[in-house]
Formats: C-alpha cells, sequence, structure tokens
C-alpha cells in the first residue's frame, strides 16, 4: 500500500474526475527507485512527471545534489547516485510530490493511515525562528511533524531537523526513572529527597533557554521563595550574549528578509537555521544586494556580491566597514549569534539609532526560548552562581533542561564535589552520574509558552498524550502486538510545572510559590497567545530594560589560529537525539582551509592541561588559520568561539 494513500493529489483528481478505473493496457513503464538515506523514501513507479520536487530542490532551495535525467518516457527525478540528500530542506520532497514517489522514511517506520493520526498546533523547539508545525500523534506515539504555515515565519515548508528532530522523544536511551546516586527509585522517595536538600538552604538553580516559559518561571518562582541564587545560563559568555539579544529593538519577521534590498549575512545562518536560506533566495531573486561575513562555507558564496572569508576576530571589523559604506538605504543584518560574540551584538545595537529607518538586525540561535528563560537572570547571574558553588554558599545545584557539564566542563572539573540534580527529558553527559534524576515530560507531551528570535511569544498544544504498550505474554519478545491483545497504558510523566509545584507542596511553600509565579506571570503576559494565534510581542519597555547595560568585557584574541563551531543541520541537543540524524552527522574531526597543513591529526589543549586529538580534515570554503570543532569539543576545552589557540600538528 502507497504511503500517500488518503492524501495523494493525483489519487484525489483521478477519482473527481471519474477515472478511477484504469483502462491503459500496454506495458507500464518501470524504474529503479533510489536510495536516499534515512529520511527520504523513493519510489519512482508513482511519478507524473510534474517537475514540482526539481522546482522546490533547485530553484528554491538551492540544492546541487538532485536534479532531472534522462528525456521522453525514460525521465528519472533523483540523484546521480543513490545516497543521502544533502539539502537541510530535503524533507519537503515528501509534501511537494503530490504523489507518493517521495514519502518519509522516517513516518514509514511507524506509519498510521493519514486520518488516524491526530494533529495539533506545535511549536518547532530545534531554533530561534520557531516554526509553526502540525505533530500527528496516535495510540500515545508522536508519528510525524508536517509544517503548519504562519505567513511572517514559515509560509510554506520546515527543515528536516524541525520535521524530523521530533524523534528524540523516543530516543533509547531517554530517561524515563527517577533515580538516586544512578539507580532506579520512586519518584515519590526522589522528590522527597530533593525537598529535603532544598530545605537546608545551600541550593542553586539552574533553569534553561530550551525549556518554555513557564517552566522556567516555575523554576524561578521557586528559586526566590527559597532566596536561593538562579540563572537561566551557566556560562556567563552565553548569558552577555543573551542580554544583547534581548536588548535589541525589535527585530524583523523572517518572511520580511526579501523585502530588503540590502542584506549582510554575518556567520554561518543556514546552519543554525536552515530555514532562513528560503528567504535569502527569493531576495536574491528580487535583486537584494547579499554580503557575507563569514569563516565557514556558506550556500550562498555564489550569490553574494560580496564575501569575506575571515578569521571569527575580524568579523567585527568588517561588520563596521560595511557598515560605515551603507547608510542611505533600509538593510539588514543576519546573524548567527553562535559564530559571534556579545561584542559584535553590542556595539552593532548601539549603532542602530543611526541607521536608515527600516532598518534592522534578526539574530539566530539554536534555543528556541532564550528570551523565555532569561528575562530575571540575565544580568552577571551566571557569574554570582558559579560563585556561591564555587564559594561555601551552595553546595548543590538543582539543574531543569540543561547539563551545566555540558556548558562548561572545565569548571566542572575543577568543582567535582557539587551533587548535581537534574530535571530533564533527555539523557545529557551528567545524567547516570547526578546525584538525583527526575525524568519529566517531553516538550511536545506538554502544553507550552515560547519566545522566538523576534520576540514573538507562541502557544504550544500538547501533542499527545504518551502511553506504553503494555506486555501480557512472553516479555522476552518485547512489545506484544495490540491487535493480539497487547495493552495500552498512560505513561504520565510530570511537566516541570508539576515537579516545581510537588517541591513547594513538601517544602511548605506552595502558597508563596504561586503567588510568585502569578505575579511574574501576569507581568510578563499581558496577553497571553493561545495554541493556533499568531503570537504576540515583547513589550518595548521590557527590552529597554537590558539597554541600560554596559558593555560585555572584551575577550582577549590572538592573531595566530582561533577556533569556531562546526556544526552539521540536525545538530541541536534534543534534535540530534533523533537516531535518523544523529546518523547524518559527519564524522568527529577538526576543520580546516585546504592546504594549510599536511598533518593528519590535531592536538588542543585547555587552560586546565586536559587535552584533545582529533582527526584533521580539510574543508574548501574556509577561511586561513581557523580551526572548526564540534560544539562537544569546544565545551571539553572550555573554549568559545573565536578563542585563539596553540594546536600541536600530528601525523
Ligand atoms: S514531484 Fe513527484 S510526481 Fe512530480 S516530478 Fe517530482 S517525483 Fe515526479
Ligand atoms: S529548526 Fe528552526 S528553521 Fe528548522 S523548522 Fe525548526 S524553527 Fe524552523
Amino acid at each position: 500500500m502507497c504511503d500517500e494513500g488518503g492524501q495523494c493529489h493525483l489519487q484525489n483528481m483521478t477519482v473527481a474526475s471519474g477515472h478511477a478505473y484504469r483502462e491503459y493496457e500496454a506495458e507500464k513503464r518501470r524504474y529503479q527507485s533510489q536510495e536516499l538515506g534515512p529520511l527520504i523514501r523513493q519510489e519512482m513507479n508513482r511519478c507524473i512527471t510534474c517537475y514540482r520536487c526539481v522546482r522546490f530542490y533547485q530553484d528554491l532551495a538551492g540544492g546541487e545534489d538532485f536534479g532531472v535525467f534522462g528525456s521522453r518516457d525514460r525521465v528519472f527525478f533523483g540523484r546521480l547516485q543513490d545516497g543521502p540528500l544533502e539539502s537541510p530542506l530535503a524533507g519537503n520532497l515528501a509534501e511537494v510530490c503530490p504523489t507518493g514517489v517521495f514519502t518519509d522514511k522516517v513516518y514509514h517506520q511507524d506509519y498510521l493511515r493519514p486520518w488516524d493520526l491526530e494533529e495539533s498546533t506545535g511549536i518547532c523547539p530545534h531554533c530561534s525562528l520557531g516554526c509553526n508545525t502540525r505533530p500527528g500523534a496516535a495510540r500515545g506515539r508522536l508519528r510525524r511533524v508536517r509544517q503548519r504555515p504562519h505567513a511572517e515565519i514559515n509560509p510554506y515548508f520546515l527543515c528536516d531537523r524541525g520535521r524530523y528532530g521530533f524523534r528524540y522523544v523516543a530516543a533509547e536511551n531517554r530517561p524515563r526513572q527517577a533515580q538516586a546516586g544512578g539507580r532506579s527509585q520512586d519518584f515519590d522517595g526522589v522528590l522527597d529527597r530533593l525537598a529535603a536538600r532544598l530545605a537546608e538552604g545551600r541550593t542553586a538553580f539552574l533553569g534553561s533557554p530550551r525549556e518554555d516559559l513557564d517552566s522556567n518561571l516555575a523554576l524561578f518562582a521557586l528559586a526566590r521563595v527559597l532566596d536561593a541564587p538562579f540563572a537561566a545560563f551557566f556560562e556567563p559568555w552565553e548569558e552577555a550574549k543573551a542580554r544583547e539579544i534581548l536588548a535589541l529593538p525589535r527585530p524583523p519577521a523572517p518572511a520580511s528578509i526579501p523585502g530588503y534590498e540590502e542584506i549582510l549575512v554575518i556567520g554561518a545562518v543556514e546552519r543554525v537555521a536552515p530555514t532562513l536560506p528560503l528567504f535569502l533566495r527569493e531576495a536574491q531573486r528580487r535583486g537584494a544586494a547579499i554580503s557575507l561575513l563569514r569563516c565557514l562555507p556558506s550556500a550562498f558564496a555564489t550569490l553574494a556580491v560580496e564575501d569575506h572569508l575571515l578569521p571569527p576576530a575580524d568579523l567585527l571589523d568588517a561588520a563596521w566597514d560595511w557598515l560605515g559604506r551603507r547608510h542611505h538605504r533600509p538593510f539588514l543584518l543576519l546573524i548567527d549569534t553562535e559564530s559571534v560574540g556579545p561584542e559584535l551584538l553590542h556595539l552593532l545595537r548601539r549603532e542602530i539609532g543611526t541607521w536608515p529607518d527600516g532598518s534592522g538586525i534578526l539574530p539566530v540561535y539554536r534555543q528556541a526560548n532564550l528570551p523565555g528563560a532569561s528575562f530575571y537572570a540575565v544580568d552577571g547571574h551566571a557569574s554570582r552562581l558559579r560563585a556561591a558553588l564555587a564559594g561555601n554558599d551552595c553546595d548543590h545545584l538543582l539543574a531543569l533542561g540543561q547539563d551545566p557539564q555540558e556548558m562548561d566542563l572545565p569548571w566542572w572539573r575543577r568543582h567535582g564535589d557539587i551533587d548535581l540534580s537534574l530535571i530533564d527529558h533527555r539523557h545529557s553527559l551528567s545524567w547516570d552520574g547526578a546525584w538525583l534524576t527526575l525524568p519529566c515530560a517531553a516538550l511536545s507531551e506538554r502544553p507550552g509558552l515560547y519566545y522566538n528570535g523576534e520576540g514573538r511569544l507562541q502557544a504550544a498544544a500538547a501533542a499527545y498524550t504518551p502511553a506504553r504498550e503494555e506486555r501480557r505474554w512472553r516479555p522476552e519478545l518485547g512489545p506484544f502486538p495490540l491487535a493480539a491483545g497487547g495493552a495500552l497504558r498512560e505513561e504520565v510523566l510530570p511537566s516541570p510545572m508539576a515537579l516545581c509545584r510537588a517541591l513547594a507542596e513538601r517544602l511548605e511553600l506552595s502558597e508563596r510559590w504561586q503567588e510568585r509565579l502569578r505575579f511574574y506571570r501576569d507581568f510578563l503576559l499581558r496577553a497571553a497567545p493561545r495554541p493556533g494565534d499568531p503570537g504576540v510581542f515583547l513589550p518595548e519597555e521590557l527590552r529597554a530594560r537590558f539597554r541600560l547595560h554596559s558593555a560585555p568585557p572584551p575577550r582577549a584574541t590572538d592573531q595566530g589560529w582561533s577556533v569556531c563551531r562546526f556544526s552539521h543541520y540536525g545538530e541541536e541537543e534534543l534534535a540530534d537525539s533523533a537516531r535518523e540524524l544523529h546518523s547524518l552527522a559527519p564524522a568527529r574531526a577538526a576543520w580546516i582551509a585546504p592546504g594549510q597543513q599536511d598533518a593528519r591529526h590535531i592536538r588542543l589543549r585547555a587552560a586546565d592541561g586536559t587535552s584533545r586529538t582529533l582527526p584533521l580534515r580539510a574543508l574548501p570554503g574556509m577561511a586561513a588559520e581557523v580551526l572548526a570543532i564540534p560544539r562537544a569539543e569546544l565545551v571539553f576545552l572550555g573554549l568559545r568561539p573565536g578563542d585563539g589557540v596553540e594546536p600541536e600538528w600530528l601525523d
């Protein structure tokens, strides 16, 4: 049976036009379909030669590894040879193809007829654009995610991270049991121990820029009633960047990009927010002049009127130079904040008042809800939290939705005696060694409020209630099929809000906690959107609070080699837990421009003396004397993009 059954345009048109019975008697043409990687499945025999796939993949998405081959009645739509499609937007082929030639391989693994899916209103949690989605679930499992058009954010398409990253909810190592000291325990027992520890008054609290607004506020309110330190970031550098992002005047919506005549792109925006190139390409088609400042390869290198390949430390001067030459027409700056530090954002936003009316900055970042986590804990809170933990004030950190060791491993190597408790729905580096752990419902399993990079607050509904198939007979055989008498049991993991409430009750602070929570919520949410609404904007007076702060201290830069972050489009903590996306990750390596070194390996040292040896690979289109390293390696070494390093070249 064809996966497209029930949603096939050709089938609908055939029946509607009264041609439901085939009269064609000659031999049908037959094709050999291709193997296109873990995301997309091809069945070429269903093709009606409408060319929609090529027009999308090449003309709109700018992909070069897919096209049309052959002639007459032998045309073939695919790649030159088998292999995963390279475009981060390839999953849209399953939506644009009107028949079932391209279908979701990920959905096929857990397939259901389309009319059996219950679709909900979701927000993509994998980057700061906040694309609108339609998660579809049945029998307690999330089966697929499709786009839900939002005229300002994602009028037509989702990227593959947004479409397939949802599989993190089904990750084999997703935590489902509460633990104490690495051993499974019942929820109540762990909550009792955690409450007793909080009552000692030596706990600091850490929120998360990937968690929804209410979860962060619930934890923040708990910290306040206990008079304990709270931060949304563990890393002061990340916090300073968040402050600069919040201080920007309201950024333009992604869909307004094609309206600009001049656009400066700083960094690798397409790696952070893979649907942005669709808007940039449209702008370029309408005649916009696109300029690039980058240290990594860019999909726009051939389209740009100016293209400067630079080490990260020189991006600021180059941006200044560009701005100095353009002061007549409104322009747009698109900034990949994963590649640049807070200093650049600070200086740019101080200049905004001198730009032509209608100019703007749109920052892009990985954390889907950064503003929602940062309102109450953005200025120096990370430093105060670290000082409290490193001194005598606190000896326990309760973190929600992020693993502080994954943010700054060298710091934790120096302060290994601090107890760490985690509330999360993702298995992280610290999970097995943490003092206490409490698994919680995933983002799609509970309603949530998310602030995107424009400062737009959007609501998502719970997409489904998880269920487990009960094993009734010979458990070693695995889940017993429902059709043969198995049963579904609801598996409700508590939301972070419910866990904070349970802790407040155990501490007999319930009323004060609720009062605080209500106060913060009323202050931030003068008009709370409902799922499906276009969203409401962050009030300008809230932004203005962040503009008063002083500049972040400049970081020392080196004139020699410097590091930048190498990321692939499927990368982001949650999406990377999805097996199919993770399988597309490039091998662990350090990347440099071709012809820079003959060595085959590189050793990099952290300030505390620990080192990392990585295979060395050449990457065309990179700046000279720049090393691109995956995020996990940067964190292990305690490095930030733009830091100078002294590499040791090895054979
Ligand atoms: S969109 Fe589908 S039906 Fe149309 S040409 Fe491409 S493969 Fe064939
Ligand atoms: S990852 Fe970003 S660009 Fe991709 S669908 Fe999600 S929000 Fe949109």
